[in-house]
């Protein structure tokens, strides 16, 4: 064995797939050497690309993906409108009581609420306008109910045009912020959330107070904040914990003084 390839001075850390190039540092989650060329930065931490790729290390990567196209509430909720309307088109159109622009418009809005249901995106920008040209035309009319009810649906359209879950569904670009609170919203520790809720509802329904102390103990267990992604919701778990807890003890001790007393006079 030649003397020749062994270093002299301590062994410098060379990259995993490149044995050529000194390593510059780690994988935060499995400790690979990794170079320059190699490494990934997601989140201000440095990931071997193995790492980086997981689902759980790029995990508002994995929700977006997750939500691409998949059809949210508001869809579902303007495809049932769509249904309505056309329902009240076609009446229209039979009793032919109804000023025809107005039935034009209101055929309009059914076809445009079906293409948003579709995930057509033209269909984003179209609801709105009319939804409300529609609301707009019946107030012009004198007809109070039905313009209520398309300037309240315009003034929803408007809304999810730029709710980030309504992006999703249409394909839209989202950014990594605007991700992380749909993330916090709907994926950090929903048990803890609703942990507290159920705690609240104790206060009134003594049924819920177990629910709480269950969900807060696993919601609690749950919470990490140094796991990728985060886990959270620390506070909310103890809420619900503690409340269901006292709930039980309070909704125990009434129930409890009122069985007494009633024994008492019996006997
Ligand atoms: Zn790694
Ligand atoms: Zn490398």
């Amino acid at each position: 064995m030649s003397t020749v390839d062994v270093p002299l001075g301590p062994i410098a850390a060379r990259c995993a797939t490149h044995p050529e190039e000194a390593a510059s540092g780690t994988c935060s989650r499995c400790g690979t050497f990794f170079c320059d060329g190699c490494v990934k930065r997601v989140f201000d931490k440095e990931w071997c690309s193995a790492c980086a790729a997981r689902p759980e290390v790029n995990y508002l990567e994995r929700l977006r993906l997750k939500l691409w196209g998949r059809r949210d509430s508001a869809a579902w909720m303007f495809g049932a409108f769509s249904l309505v309307l056309a329902a009240f088109t076609i009446r229209a159109l039979l009793l032919r009581r109804l000023f025809w622009p107005l039935t034009l418009l209101m055929g309009a809005c059914a076809v445009v609420s079906m293409a948003f249901f579709l995930g057509k995106r033209w269909a984003r920008e179209s609801l709105i306008v009319t939804t409300l040209s529609c609301g707009g035309a019946f107030l012009m009319r004198g007809l109070q109910g039905p313009a209520f009810v398309f300037l309240i649906s315009g003034f929803s359209a408007t809304l999810f045009y730029f709710n980030t879950r309504n992006r999703l569904f249409f394909q839209q670009p989202v950014s990594t912020l605007r991700l992380q609170r749909l993330w916090h919203a709907i994926e950090n520790n929903p048990l803890a959330r609703s942990a507290m809720n159920l705690g609240l509802a104790s206060v009134l329904f003594p049924l819920f107070a177990p629910f709480a102390v269950i969900f807060g103990v696993v919601g609690l267990m749950r919470v990490n904040p140094q796991a990728t992604p985060p886990i959270g919701r620390k506070g909310q778990a103890i809420a619900g914990l503690v409340l269901g807890l006292l709930m039980t003890a309070l909704w125990g001790l009434f129930v409890w003084t009122f069985i007494a007393a009633n024994v008492d006079k019996d006997s």
